[in-house]
């Protein structure tokens, strides 16, 4: 049984799908005008391993993210850089689509952008108008939250506190509410417009920012689904507006059965902020560090509690994974050429893990912990190791454990990022002259290993190539 903490009710809840097994989930995907940065990966690998624990556990899952390619920053960013808007999008949406690539978020089924979605929104919003929940001013068509009751229940606040709640809310003089949300907004002259057929003259304009999550994932899940996700920070107004819009158009209730969200990260005990000039993105991250070292340093951390960023946290996580390489390295060795007698039982330890990982994962998604029995598993293995009780068939069923895990996790360095095929090849040559008993060119060749930054262990099962 999967539990997990939901925002809408505040409590831990049973995960039941509204029908069989389906499973449609929702994520807030990014306005693309700006490098991501290592708050997004965050967010993604989350959900990525999110998504690849439930298919693990046999659930169907349909994954949908959305693709903000109209918004105002976007506009800005192109007055700014001289370009059109919509370079701005394209260039920035590839350079998203690279990075989660990199970081091994590869569970997403669809991707939608929401200027391909506009006749959806735009469906949508008249379907509100005529229900009486929208309306519209000189500079756009406005959310009445006065008209719908359940507004605030999934951030918990009053109406009242939200119109207080401004910062983010769409400013405009002649709304009826302080907290009214655009819908779709007029465009000024040069800017972006599609044509919104309202029966009102001049309402050429732009979808709002939180029309199009609801728009897209009514086409592609329908109006009532089961997990919609995003970083708290989107709770308020974002996710509120969401409810309310969804709702108010379709009459069904709840829109969505489960609301979950990532906590914060911080650098340094800082919010991340250009002024304060530390702004780490995906890609300043990759330089140093293995992609599988970001998503363990990610799941290091319960989903829900902020992760303060440090350099230190970032190269812990990258010697763990160094660990994890080195015993798949040695047990991919005694798979070949270890012993065949057995001498440990090792089917029990396998079942083990495999109990602890489903059991704390199923409990509000507690990686850290899942990590931990990992980490068990692996120290108990290497012991088995360091005695040279391992024994080929044994090496081979831990070998496939790890891999089981690592479906979800993604956390094994692929060998391509871990060592270069060069070092591969130079240590097969030396091995070859250790057995003409070429000692000195087989030194020479170990030197030149050890001059790329790799070393070699002679293990009784034959050589193991370390990063030094
Ligand atoms: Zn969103």
């Amino acid at each position: 049984m999967i539990k997990f903490l939901n925002t809408l009710s505040g409590q831990k809840e049973e995960f039941i799908p509204i029908k069989n097994k389906k499973v449609g989930i929702f994520v807030c995907g990014p306005t693309v005008y700006d490098w991501p940065h290592i708050g997004h990966a965050r967010t993604y690998v989350i959900f990525d391993v999110i998504v690849k624990y439930l298919r693990y556990k046999g659930y169907k899952v349909k994954f949908v993210m959305n693709i903000t390619d109209i918004d105002d920053k976007i506009i800005d960013r192109a007055k700014e850089e001289k370009k059109t808007w919509k370079e701005v999008a394209e260039f920035y949406e590839k350079d998203f689509m690279k990075d989660i690539a990199e970081l091994g978020i590869n569970s997403v089924d669809k991707f939608a952008r929401a200027t391909e979605h506009t006749e959806q929104i735009i469906k949508q919003i008249k379907v509100l108008i005529e229900k009486g929940y929208a309306y519209q001013t000189e500079d756009g068509i406005y959310f009445d939250i006065s008209k719908f009751d359940d507004y605030g229940k999934l951030s918990k606040r009053t109406v009242e506190q939200a119109e207080d709640a401004v910062s983010r809310i769409d400013e405009s003089i002649n709304k009826r509410n302080k907290g009214d949300f655009v819908l779709w907004r007029l465009s000024k002259e040069g800017e972006p417009a599609w044509d919104f057929e309202t029966g009102i003259t001049n309402s050429a304009g732009r979808p709002g920012w939180h029309i199009e999550d609801t728009a897209i994932s009514e086409k592609y899940l329908g109006q009532q689904y089961e997990i919609h996700g995003g970083g708290q920070d989107l709770i308020f107004p974002h996710h509120e507006a969401e409810i309310a819009q969804a709702e108010a158009a379709s009459g069904e209730k709840p829109f969505v059965k489960y609301w979950l969200h990532s906590g914060f990260l911080t650098i340094n005990g800082q919010k991340m902020s250009k002024s304060l000039k530390n702004f780490i993105t995906i890609k300043d991250i990759l330089k140093g560090y293995l992609p599988e070292a970001v998503r363990f340093m990610i799941l290091s951390t319960h989903y829900r509690s902020p992760i303060d960023y440090k350099e230190d946290l970032i190269k812990q996580s990258e010697a763990g994974i160094q660990r994890v390489l080195e015993l798949v390295n040695k047990l991919e060795l005694i798979k070949k050429s270890g012993p065949e007698e057995k001498k440990v039982e090792i089917d029990e330890i396998i079942k083990n893990v495999q109990m602890e990982f489903n059991a704390k994962m199923d409990d509000d998604f507690n990686t850290p912990e899942a990590v931990a029995a990992l980490f068990n598993f692996i120290r108990i293995v290497n012991s088995f190791i360091d005695n040279q009780n391992l024994d080929r068939k044994s090496a081979e069923k831990a070998i496939g454990v790890l891999k089981e895990i690592d479906e979800v996790f993604g956390i094994l360095p692929k060998k391509e990022s871990g060592i270069p095929e060069k070092i591969f090849e130079l240590v097969q040559n030396r091995e070859k002259l250790r057995k003409e008993k070429a000692w000195l060119e087989a030194d020479k060749v170990r030197d030149e290993v050890k001059s790329l930054g790799y070393s070699i262990e002679d293990t009784p099962y034959g050589p193991l190539v370390k990063k030094s």
